[in-house]
């Protein structure tokens, strides 16, 4: 977890090669179904346009039938999920009723002064979702995924106006899943401030040494 711009989706990316667990990130289902035009994408559309969650009942179904696939039976990683007290409490739910235990939550600390400037010059692939950044993560062929090799663009919801509006439902709605996780001792904060593979490096470090298995 952590705000807006903070790296989730970069570190996610990493994580999960590392780990060799599936990334699962709301936010690239939603656009992935924006851009297909599907009836989910078409009811999460207005609200992500917004800079506002898409509610919660859309969002819990969504990931619940993600996880239900067959590639999470030996672990995932949840990118952007979840991120209300409700999502928090469902996940709860349906992992105790599947005996699955949450090893660790990675909150990447970022500043607010930080988080313009990342999220002004992003810029993601259309198509497997990668992150890039016009100065401090440019792609190799300009316009293009290095993974992939699609179309890289600014996201819609990637404006100064929309901004404020997610930093205000990250501080309301998001924030206080902190204080949820804190006391069961599987919270790992990690600056975000670095540089991206330092990040990655720290993350490594401290689920290391937290209960995650190292499988690599
Ligand atoms: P970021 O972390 O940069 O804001 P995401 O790609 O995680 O971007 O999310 C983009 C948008 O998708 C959010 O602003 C929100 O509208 C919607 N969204 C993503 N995850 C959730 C969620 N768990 N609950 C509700 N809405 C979500
Ligand atoms: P989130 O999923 O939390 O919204 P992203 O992973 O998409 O965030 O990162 C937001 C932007 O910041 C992207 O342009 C990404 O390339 C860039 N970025 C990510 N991590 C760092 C970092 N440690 N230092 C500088 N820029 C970063
Ligand atoms: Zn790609």
């Amino acid at each position: 977890m952590g705000p807006p711009g903070a790296g989730k989706g970069t570190q996610a990316k990493s994580i999960s090669l590392r780990y060799r667990i599936p990334h699962i990130s709301t936010g690239d289902i939603f656009r992935k179904n924006i851009s297909n035009n599907t009836t989910l994408g078409l009811a999460a559309k207005s609200y992500i346009d917004a800079g506002d969650l898409v509610p919660d009942n859309i969002t819990i179904s969504l990931v619940f039938d993600r996880l239900n696939n067959e590639d999470c039976k030996d672990g995932f990683l949840l990118d952007g999920f979840p991120r209300t007290v409700e999502q928090t409490a469902a996940l709860d739910n349906y992992l105790s009723v599947k005996g699955v235990q949450l090893d660790a939550v990675v909150l990447l600390s970022v500043p607010n002064e930080f988080i313009l400037d990342r999220m002004t010059g992003r810029r993601s692939c259309t198509l497997c979702g990668a992150s890039y950044h016009i100065r401090y993560n440019p792609p190799v062929v300009a316009g293009k995924c290095d993974i992939c090799g699609s179309d890289i663009i600014q996201r819609k919801d990637d404006t100064e106006e929309t901004l404020r509006e997610r930093l205000e439902v990250y501080e309301l709605q998001t924030r206080p899943m902190i204080d949820y996780y804190k006391p069961r001792g599987i919270l790992l904060e990690v600056n975000g401030t670095k540089g991206i593979n330092e990040v990655f490096e720290n993350i490594c470090d401290s689920l290391g040494a937290g209960k995650v298995n190292d499988n690599n």
